[in-house]
């Protein structure tokens, strides 16, 4: 686990954190654009010239009819796969409807699939997302915490960090009563490579507020995720 992930972690719920509703995650490290526009980054020229130098180096022949696009193309996915990069997950999630209309439980949206790629081997792993928050005024359109997840799913990640930027970002934006992010995946890079375990599925999961604080809340969001299938 890196730096960025143990920061956002200031101990174990059993810990006795203070009463008041920290900011457990520096909100500039995710909310704005991950890349400033005037971020200098390689010509695509010079990435599908890297692309080649892999080919290359695996043994092709880098001139062979077969993979003369290639370079192009990996590097088309490429900007397919990281355009979360160049998103901003704040515009997303500050179009709120202000009613609620005296709704006071937590709203959960179930299964929403993801690809992303793993910042270690940049090999995919991909699965669902289960997004629950307890509004306070504000509420967002469902498809917006879909549209959230894929912005953090197209960028290199690991797993648990994506988890913990979903909910730190609903938690910080949106400021309800609590957010509760559980995903479950499969990491190609575990199941095509290295130990070869097809169909292993790792869980993460990120509880704030309520869900944090409360036991019985996590555990019906937990059964409402596990329910009904
Ligand atoms: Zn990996």
């Amino acid at each position: 686990m890196d730096a960025a992930i143990k920061s956002i972690r200031p101990g174990k719920p059993s810990d006795k954190l203070p009463e008041s509703r920290p900011g457990e995650l520096d909100p500039a490290e995710f909310l704005a654009a991950a890349v400033r526009a005037d971020q200098p980054r390689p010509a695509r020229a010079e990435a599908e010239a890297a692309v080649k130098t892999l080919l290359a180096y695996i043994g092709e022949n880098t001139e062979r009819e077969g993979l003369l696009d290639t370079p192009r193309r990996v590097v088309e996915a490429f900007d397919e796969l990281y355009q979360g990069y160049h998103q901003c997950p704040a515009e997303v999630l500050d179009r709120t409807f202000g009613e609620t209309a005296g709704y006071d439980d937590f709203v959960l949206v179930r299964d929403i699939e993801f690809t992303s790629q793993c910042e270690h081997h940049m090999m995919p792993f991909y699965g669902k997302a289960h997004i629950a928050y307890t509004p306070v005024e504000r509420v967002v359109g469902l498809s917006k915490l879909a549209r959230l997840t894929d912005i953090f799913a197209r960028r290199l990640q690991t797993q648990e960090h994506m988890t913990a930027q979903i909910a730190a970002a609903i938690d910080e934006i949106m400021k309800p009563r609590g957010v509760a992010v559980l995903i479950e995946a499969e990491h190609t890079c575990m199941s095509v490579r290295g130990v070869a375990k097809h169909g292993a599925s790792t869980f993460t999961s990120r509880f704030t507020g309520m869900f944090r604080d409360n036991p019985a809340e996590q555990a019906r969001f937990l059964s409402l995720v596990r329910g009904m299938r």
